[in-house]
């Protein structure tokens, strides 16, 4: 029976359990055994009890959960090669010879070396004496499929990564509930969310919530940032509007690449030389991350859980390593590697402040 092993790694998000439980049932009803990883690459490395057969039943339960329930763990000892040699003996011990990890751009870059090192390692196995070679002989090609688990929709090559919606449907519900305060005392929040690279979050959550300004790190604003925002808000308030919502993600920078913070925007806001708005700063925080996951990161889950199944089964040492995409809501594969480039090139764009190429790369995507 082939044996499949499902993992989650980096920073958790809501979904992460859908596609454990999507992947568990898919395998099964494929007629293969799956295998969960529990803490990330920790468990590969460690193995033992951290690699464990799964049921059915097993992940009864698990659609509407937050988190990840098989744990998720940055692991050092995975960025060395011999951590990723004991990875591979744990996996020859258990059987398996065909992952799913469902991470960020951090955890497929991991996994495409993984599956690029696999026959070395296996030979070092051999030669060490770990394994006779006919041991290792089932297990010479290691498939390998992605599936990308982010609150942030930082990925270049889909639309939509697993969490993103339900992070962004916490937001918009956090800035309703300041928005009852912020209306009775006519106040002005700043409401921090997460995105070091990407801006998505925030831009989206400042179409969904109406908010009177915005700050993402791929668009930085013009260095007359604080009269443009100050008019607009003295703009709004005229008009008669009683609170102000300004949305900022935490990478947002100005044209010289220096960080746009909370503060900055607070002190310019409640300036009695100015504006001089009662204004209060709210950190998400974390918060953005927890929760049950909204419909649509359930049915993404799903639909890719068992796209990354059939994937797996399919792979040939031939196809190079894929991951699942949503794109113009279809559920397709797409190279794992250059998705992963193009977002570190967005990346390295924003901070070596060239935001030209970061906002031509982001349209590119849009237009693909
Ligand atoms: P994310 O997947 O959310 O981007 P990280 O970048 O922290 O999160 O990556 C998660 C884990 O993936 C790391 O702790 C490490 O074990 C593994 N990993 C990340 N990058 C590499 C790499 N270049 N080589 C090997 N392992 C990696």
């Amino acid at each position: 029976k082939k044996k499949i092993a499902i993992m989650t790694s980096g920073g958790d998000s809501p979904g992460m359990n859908g596609v454990v439980r999507a992947c568990v049932r898919m395998a099964i009803h494929m007629g293969c055994d799956a295998y969960c990883v529990y803490e990330g690459y920790e468990g590969l490395v460690q193995g033992g009890d951290l690699i464990r057969k799964m049921e059915w039943h097993d992940v009864r339960g698990w659609l509407s959960e937050g988190g990840t329930l098989i744990g998720t763990a940055r692991c050092m000892a995975f960025y060395e090669r011999p951590g990723r040699l004991a990875a591979a003996k744990n996996m020859v011990l258990h059987g398996i010879d065909a992952l799913i990890i469902c991470g960020g751009d951090g955890s497929l870059t991991g996994a495409d070396r993984f599956r690029a090192e696999w026959p070395s390692l296996l030979e070092e196995l051999v030669s060490t004496g770990v394994f006779k070679p006919e041991q290792i002989q089932p297990f010479m090609h290691l498939n390998i499929v992605g599936l990308v688990g982010s609150i942030d929709n930082d990925l270049s090559g889909t639309d939509a990564t697993i969490g993103c919606y339900s992070a962004l449907a916490r937001i918009c519900y956090a800035v309703d509930l300041i928005e009852a305060t912020a209306q009775s005392h006519s106040r002005a929040f700043v409401v921090e969310v997460m995105g070091r690279h990407c801006g998505w979050l925030a831009l989206m959550a400042g179409v969904a919530t109406g908010a009177d300004f915005i700050f993402i790190p791929e668009k930085p604003r013009e260095d007359n940032w604080r009269q443009e925002m100050c008019s607009i808000v003295e703009e709004h308030r005229k008009i008669g509007k009683r609170k102000t919502i300004v949305i900022i993600a935490e990478g947002a920078l100005d044209k010289q690449g220096g960080k746009i913070t909370p503060t900055m925007v607070k002190d310019l806001l409640a300036d009695k030389n100015g504006l001089g708005l009662d204004t209060r700063i709210t950190t998400l925080g974390h918060v953005q991350r927890g929760g049950t996951a909204v419909a649509y990161d359930r049915m993404l889950a799903t639909l890719q859980g068992v796209e990354a199944v059939k994937a797996v089964l399919e792979a040939t040492p031939e196809t190079k390593t894929c991951f699942i995409a949503i794109t113009e809501n279809k559920i397709i594969r797409k190279p794992l590697m250059e998705a992963v480039l193009d977002t570190k090139q967005v990346a390295t764009a924003i901070e070596s402040q060239d935001f030209e190429k970061a906002m031509g790369l982001r349209d590119a995507e849009f237009a693909e």
